[in-house]
């Protein structure tokens, strides 16, 4: 979910590396799969996260927090399953940006320090994230 909004920002300069190279390569279509947990864009920077973020993914909170945004995504998209691939299309991105926008898609930000970080870039339609629809 968090990938609707990245602008190239995060927790440390590696793991914007990590991020910006993982969104742009599903913005070539490579697939993505929902899961639970910390995923690719998480994994090695626990501890980096852990310093700067209330959200480190050792904590009950966080993990709930996961699985709010988690159902929130199957809830409007369906036909996605959980460890099954899929390509976020220019049809899926234009759906849970519409979402993320009208704040269907949001319960799991409820919390999160970036909130308003992110609700700024819906409103401004979402100029200036890295994700694009696959080519
Ligand atoms: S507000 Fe937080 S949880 Fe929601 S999309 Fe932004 S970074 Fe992710």
């Amino acid at each position: 979910m968090c990938i609707l909004t990245y602008r190239g920002y995060g927790y440390t300069p590696a793991f914007v590396a990590n991020m910006s190279e993982i969104v742009a390569a599903i913005s070539n279509g490579r697939p993505v799969e929902l899961s639970e947990g910390p995923d690719d864009i998480c994994n090695g920077f626990t501890e980096a996260c852990r310093a700067i973020s209330d959200h480190d993914c050792s904590l009950e909170s966080t993990r709930t927090m996961d699985r709010v945004a988690l159902l929130s995504v199957l809830e409007l998209l369906p036909e996605l399953a959980l460890n099954e691939p899929v390509t976020l299309d220019a049809v899926r991105i234009a759906a849970l940006r519409a979402a993320f926008a009208d704040g269907s898609l949001r319960a799991a930000c409820a919390d999160c320090s970036w909130r308003d970080f992110c609700t700024e870039i819906a409103a401004d339609g979402f100029s200036g994230v890295r994700l694009s629809p696959a080519r």
